[in-house]
């Protein structure tokens, strides 16, 4: 029987972030995580101005774009700004370098190691190759991702995801493009996010309208038209929970896709991951912790499921008010901030 304070179910930015300011604080902490690796995960590696990109070092950038291209079935915006708007990361090497600066803070990371089941402040953990073990924990944190178990466990239901596909073509294409194409894509879209040597070429949609086999067709049938060449065989599908309920439930937190806090709008959830671990663990630390961050990224949130609700309802209304999100953002009425979930 292994003891700690903080159990943590997840090694992703969301638990990391959670774990670090826990273990910085003088907690022991613990972080299981599935994959023999912490970082790799199937995701375009966006990161915004607004969010992210100032809070990671610049070794970690791979590329970073000033200008955005969007384009819909009657337009194209070109969104400029002095500081660039999104910046792509590896995935591997931000979940490497948070990895690190958590070790260092001391948490104990346990790869190779999956949650079975918990409950009464006990989980049932396995190790590949190495058998079961029962950790007895104070706390406990489901940052487990979309298909979260400590979720399930909890009792929290999911209704609202989203399902995205992406694919690494070994190519660093010119420009950051976002394609909104309701013939194809109805309230989603499709992207190309360049890498430093390879772009990654994507699709993101409402789960509720598309299964991973449908997007995967249209998603091809947009390459063709454009004439992208990408061999099927590279796309990865992942499903994005945007079913955001809270956070703080009979038994655990939940923080991070497994809260349902990345965006039913746009799947960005990495910023959402990282501020939820964090406002988590000051709520270990101080029971009486307001969490104002939560608040506000709640209020952002909620404003992009109305978006998409609105838009799988109404798809001719959502296609109308896509043409017309792209002119506010061409007469600069709103900036792209607007289409991020960071304040
Ligand atoms: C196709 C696609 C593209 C995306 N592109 C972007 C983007 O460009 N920018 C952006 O901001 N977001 C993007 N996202 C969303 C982003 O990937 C997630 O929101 C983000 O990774 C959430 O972080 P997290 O820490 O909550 O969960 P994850 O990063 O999913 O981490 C959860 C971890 O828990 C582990 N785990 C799961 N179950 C168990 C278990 N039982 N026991 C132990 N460990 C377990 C998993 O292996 C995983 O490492 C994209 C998503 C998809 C599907």
């Amino acid at each position: 029987m292994e003891k700690t304070d903080v159990l943590v179910v997840g090694g992703g930015p969301g638990g990391l972030s959670c774990a670090t300011l826990l273990a910085e604080q003088g907690m022991d902490v613990v972080v299981v995580e599935r994959k023999p690796l912490v970082g790799p995960k199937v995701c375009a590696g966006g990161i915004t101005w607004h969010g992210l990109i100032r809070l990671v070092p610049e070794s970690l950038i791979e590329r970073a774009f000033p200008e955005q291209y969007i384009f819909s079935d009657r337009q194209q915006v070109v969104v400029r700004n002095d500081n660039p708007i999104i910046a792509t990361v590896s995935r591997e090497h931000l979940g490497q370098w948070m990895a690190d600066r958590a070790e260092a803070a001391g948490v104990r990371i346990w790869t190779s190691t999956r949650l079975i089941t918990c409950g009464g402040h006990q989980a049932q953990l396995e190790r590949q190759g190495r058998g079961r073990l029962t950790v007895e924990y104070g706390h406990l944190v489901g940052a487990d991702g979309s298909n979260s178990r400590v979720r399930r466990l909890l009792g929290v239901p999911t209704l609202q995801t989203g399902i995205g596909l992406n694919a690494m073509v070994p190519r660093s294409l010119p420009q950051m493009q976002w394609h909104l194409c309701p013939r194809l894509f109805a309230s989603g879209y499709a992207w190309i996010f360049p890498h430093a040597d390879v772009s990654s070429i994507g699709a993101f949609a409402d789960r509720r309208l598309f299964s991973a086999v449908h997007l995967k067709t249209q998603l091809l049938r947009w390459c063709e038209e454009r004439r992208l060449r990408l061999d099927p065989d590279d796309l990865r599908a992942g499903v994005v929970n945007y079913d955001y309920r809270g956070v703080c439930f009979n038994g655990g937190y939940l923080v991070g896709d497994a809260a349902g806090l990345a965006s039913g709008l746009t799947g960005e959830g990495i910023y959402p991951a990282l501020i939820s671990g964090q406002a988590v663990a000051r709520m270990i630390l101080n029971p009486a912790y307001p969490a104002g961050e939560l608040a506000n990224l709640g209020k952002k949130h909620h404003r992009h499921r109305q978006m998409v609700m609105l838009a799988s309802r109404f798809p001719r209304l959502g296609a109308t008010l896509a043409e017309f999100l792209l002119l506010l953002l061409k007469w600069k009425v709103i900036d792209f901030r607007t289409l991020e979930m960071a304040e």
